[in-house]
């Protein structure tokens, strides 16, 4: 099977900072990311007699099974919705991301590099500031497949997103079996996951809002990834709202906004969807 099986057996989905620290040299990596100080197991028992354990990052269910490259890091039947590439500006982002907040719900954004140098980083920074989930897309949109290792690992760098889940550019590399083998280098070099989708939109077809909103309502189900882009006609306050609304009417439940404010730039490895 694929290395992402390894991803799963490192999982403490319930395990406080403190014990990140104890684990292998990638969870210390994050661990430094969220500013924990890496310390020695000696030191962590005597810290262990002295001082509480600081309250746990929050996540999502325990991840069962073999990670599923179409469903990422959401293990609930909490609908996730996500959207790609680049909104129209930085005032449409926000707005969307503070409606979606409202909500108590937690968008997945996945812009790309080019976008983040063209609008700023607040595309990325005001997304994480609501609580919505912000994964790579890539520098510039290319298929990946057609990359060498080291150029899939460019695409899958600064400027783009820095995280460890991403959506490949059109799925490409992970639509057939077996996955490109650059491209799998690629991600795993980096420590990225790469999460593609359940539902398509195809609202980059030129679809009206109405048009895309009818489709989310009609075709999601428990658990879905559905995809949609910033820069088509979904992406606005009254789209999601009404998209949000309609699943809830439905007895569907979408993720939900990262609890207790800022997004971490590290996601856990079972979103608190
Ligand atoms: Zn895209």
């Amino acid at each position: 099977m694929k290395l992402w099986n390894k991803a799963t057996m490192g999982i403490m989905a319930t395990a406080g900072a403190l014990a990140l620290t104890l684990s292998g040299c990638n969870d210390a990596a994050q661990s430094a990311d969220n500013g924990v100080q890496i310390v020695s197991v000696p030191q962590v028992t005597q810290l262990l007699k002295t001082v509480e354990a600081p309250p746990p990052v929050p996540v999502g269910p325990a991840p069962s099974g073999t990670y599923d490259i179409f469903k990422g890091p959401n293990y609930t039947d909490r609908v996730v919705l996500t959207f790609d590439d680049c909104p129209k500006s930085v005032e449409q982002l926000r707005q969307v991301s503070e409606a979606a907040k409202a909500r108590n719900v937690g968008l997945v954004l996945a812009p790309i590099g080019q976008c983040i140098e063209e609008l700023g980083q607040g595309v990325v920074d005001i997304a994480r500031a609501n609580g919505q989930y912000v994964i790579n897309h890539s520098v510039s949109h290319k298929a990946l497949s057609k990359l060498s290792v080291d150029g899939v690992i460019r695409e899958l760098s600064a400027p783009g997103v820095v995280t460890n889940f991403g959506r490949p550019p059109y799925g490409d590399g992970f639509f057939t079996t077996p996955y490109s083998a650059n491209v799998v280098a690629g991600y795993e070099a980096v420590n990225m996951k790469p999460w593609l989708w359940t539902v398509d939109t195809n609202d980059w077809k030129g679809k009206s809002a109405d048009s895309i909103v009818s489709y989310v309502l009609a075709n999601s189900g428990p658990g879905d990834t559905v995809l949609m882009h910033m820069n088509h006609n979904g992406f606005n306050v009254e789209s999601v709202v009404a998209m949000i609304d309609g699943l809830r009417a439905r007895g569907l439940e979408v993720c939900q906004a990262y609890p207790g404010g800022e997004t971490p730039v590290t996601l856990p490895e079972s979103l608190p969807c």
